[in-house]
């Protein structure tokens, strides 16, 4: 099974679909104007030492002062390896202060972005970490002998006056030595360059950015099972080819340049599956259908029939069903990039049999996602929780705002409840103020409701209060939206 790559460049933003097994299966989406930044690496102002949380917050020109704790500190990692006792942060940093911070998470929902001090650049193969002295192995690289082999390589191939040290990634199993020192050389020349920048500089200022959104398809996304990759900018091409050449010479091959009339994403309804992936609702080709709610603790997925199911085989449907269900959770879950916890609500199985197998599908359904994960089995209850490791944003987040009718909600108070909330406060006001006439301002519908089934409490309310009670529709107003005017 094999899965293309899709690459869709347009000024404003690049748009990458995984397209595997006839469906879009993954969606990278970086605006020009809100690129994410994690990775990047900044000279940051100190605005408050806050030293009852051991914590700093850091100006780094983004909209929220991004947020610094003491176990993000190199010096304090050092002070903690080394078994000695630990400085407080008010005794490391000073407002005012300029230093170098590295982005460790994107800002999600109301959090500034998390920093860290504890620089890392990454290459095609290696991690550069300038301020650590060490040789590590990446965890996915299992095999011992591996692990010492890339070991002694790393220590024969690393200059003399190297201070630094690297982290050797997956990527540079199989890489020849040549590779490897190409890309320890880039990254000590980069590293150079941002330390000269940060030396001359003023705070706040971005360092260095991570690799563009094209560029990262080819250093992060790009597997064995990568089919072929296109892309419909002839610049963009042009750049990956050359991206390619010098650092993964092996992808070069499958890249081309997509000139069709009809656009890219339409050939594989990349646009309608994004729709599709935005909404609460998925339909199965069963009948049933999946509803998903994400909310800022946790994301639950629940799994529904579709109507009625009668006759001999109500626990086979059922069966089914889930199963069906299994393959579409985990394609939904890579697809809006949910993370954290997922709390699971598969339609309850008396069988035993039945559940496992339902595991079973999705633990082999969610094998093609990169992303770390971990499943449980059922609860109790009969759910099954699971978390996703969060990256960046989901795509609800980085492509919707909640509804500014119902505050993300997701329900809006009747126009009935509306008058009745005007009625009380009109009864409130006339207690306080003594006007001529109170008008009530609000939308068609709650005006409506006054003046056919509510106009007699209306009435009665007027001549409760001794005034006259006039309406007026505001065009722009949404439901729950209104004005007592005093006039
Ligand atoms: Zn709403």
């Amino acid at each position: 099974m094999t899965e293309d790559i899709l690459i869709n460049v347009t000024p404003f933003e690049t748009r990458v679909a995984i397209v595997g097994q006839g469906a879009v299966q993954e969606l990278h989406i970086e605006r020009s104007v809100q690129r994410g930044h994690v990775g990047s690496l900044y000279l940051g102002k100190v605005v408050r030492v806050l030293p009852g949380m051991q914590s700093a917050f850091v100006d780094i020109g983004l909209e929220r002062a991004a947020f610094l704790h003491i176990a993000d500190l190199r010096e304090n990692r050092s002070e903690r390896t080394q078994g000695n006792s630990v400085t407080p942060i008010e005794k490391l940093l000073f407002e005012g202060q300029t230093l170098m911070v590295q982005v460790a998470k994107d800002p999600l929902g109301a959090k500034g972005a998390r920093l860290t001090t504890q620089i890392s650049i990454a290459g095609r193969m290696l991690v550069y970490l300038p301020f650590e002295p060490h040789i590590g192995i990446s965890q996915k690289i299992d095999d011992d002998t591996e692990r010492t082999r890339l070991r002694e390589r790393l220590e024969a191939l690393t200059p003399d006056d190297e201070k630094g040290g690297v982290i050797v990634r997956t990527q540079a199993e199989g890489a020849s030595d040549e590779e490897i020192r190409a890309d320890l050389d880039y990254l000590r020349t980069l590293w150079r360059m941002i330390q000269a920048t940060a030396r001359t500089a003023g705070a706040p200022l971005l360092l260095h950015q991570d690799l563009t959104l094209a560029q990262r398809v080819l250093r992060d996304m790009v597997t064995p099972l990568t089919g072929k990759i296109q892309v419909d900018s002839r610049t963009v091409f042009a750049d990956m080819v050359a991206w390619a050449r010098q650092y993964t010479p092996a992808v070069e091959t499958r890249l081309g340049h997509y000139s069709g009339e009809r656009p890219l994403f339409d050939m594989y309804g990349v646009d309608e599956e994004i729709a599709r992936a935005l909404s609460r609702r998925v339909d199965l080709k069963s009948g049933g259908y999946l509803i998903v709610d994400q909310t800022e603790a946790l994301t639950t997925v629940d799994v529904n029939t579709g109507g009625y199911i009668g006759g001999r085989n109500f626990d086979d449907t059922i069966f089914k069903t889930n199963l069906e269900a299994a393959q579409a959770i985990a394609r939904q879950l890579r697809l809006r990039n949910l993370g954290g916890i997922i709390i699971l609500d598969f339609i309850d199985m008396e069988d035993e049999g039945h559940r496992q197998a339902v595991l079973a599908a999705l633990e082999k359904a969610l094998q093609p996602d990169r992303t770390r994960m971990t499943l449980n089995g059922f609860t109790q209850l009969g759910l099954v929780e699971m978390t996703r490791k969060r990256t960046r944003d989901s795509l609800a987040h980085q492509l919707c705002e909640p509804c500014p009718t119902c505050q993300g909600r997701g329900n809006v108070r009747t126009p009935r409840t509306i008058c009745y909330e005007i009625l009380r406060e009109i009864l409130r006001e006339a207690r306080q103020f003594n006007p001529r006439e109170f008008r009530i301002v609000a939308s068609q519908d709650v005006i409506d409701l006054f003046l056919e089934e509510e106009s007699q409490h209306l009435a009665m309310l007027g001549d409760f209060v001794g005034k006259r009670i006039t309406l007026e529709v505001a065009a722009g107003y949404v439901q729950e939206t209104y004005d007592i005017v005093l006039m």
